[in-house]
């Protein structure tokens, strides 16, 4: 007779070798995405792309903020790739900006993956544009996980979600070039407290620019820009 004790070990092993054969799965995929998002920030350099990934939570205003900008600035000579689970309606939204727009639906997929831009970029005219805007899915969890190629990772918190998101998704803003606080103009109306976002966002990633902005009222819209212009100079500079 089995004794309970042998039972309960045995299955305590069988759970390790199976967490341990999804986690040789996971690094698989992550490994071949690693190299696919290598291979798109080459093709992108040599047309010479600034390329920005976008990613926040869903409903902080990733695509009202890109459509505010680009709309303002067609001289940027942006395309834009959309990731969404379903329904193309930012896209729609993106292009009344004058940008030229493919949209990604992943069904049901939650991130975006190198292998997804690579196809999407495929279908953009690239060779005049400047900037190229992703659009993440609106999740703070695994597209930490996913490099697409970019060159700058841009993670949204509006001032309506807390400011502990930092965290609670530490992954993600861990791996921020930059961050934008968007939302500004509601910050009275909902009792945002900056300085204890500000103090989160340097505890946890103080590597990261960080902005304060507004689709609505176009507040901080002109230093995010300008920054935008001082990276895209320097690419220009770099290239020679
Ligand atoms: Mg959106
Ligand atoms: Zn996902």
């Amino acid at each position: 007779m089995t004794d309970r004790r042998t039972i309960g070990i045995s299955l305590l092993s069988d759970r390790t070798t199976e967490r341990g054969r999804l986690l040789e799965v996971e690094k698989g995929v992550l490994a071949r995405n690693q190299e696919l998002a290598d291979a798109n920030r080459e093709r992108f350099r040599q047309l010479g792309l600034l390329v920005l990934n976008v990613v926040s939570s869903p409903g902080s205003g990733k695509t009202t903020l890109l459509g505010r900008l680009l709309g303002d600035r067609p001289d940027l000579a942006a395309a834009v790739i959309v990731g969404d689970l379903a329904t193309d309606n930012d896209a729609e939204r993106l292009r009344a900006s004058g940008a030229e727009v493919v949209q990604i639906t992943t069904g049901g997929v939650c991130h975006l993956e190198a292998a997804m831009i690579a196809g999407a970029a495929d279908r953009l005219r690239l060779d005049d544009r400047r900037l190229l805007v992703i659009e993440n899915v609106g999740n703070l969890v695994c597209p930490a996980a996913y490099d697409l190629g970019e060159d700058l990772r841009i993670v949204l918190v509006s001032v309506t979600e807390g400011e502990d998101k930092p965290l609670k998704y530490p992954r993600m803003f861990k791996t921020a070039d930059v961050v934008v606080i968007h939302k500004i103009d509601l910050a009275a109306a909902v009792g945002f407290d900056r300085d204890t976002l500000r103090a989160n966002l340097a505890a946890v990633c103080p590597q990261a620019r960080v902005f304060e902005a507004s689709a609505r009222s176009g507040a901080g819209l002109a230093e995010f820009q300008a920054f935008l212009d001082e990276r895209l100079a320097r690419g220009t500079a770099a290239r020679g």
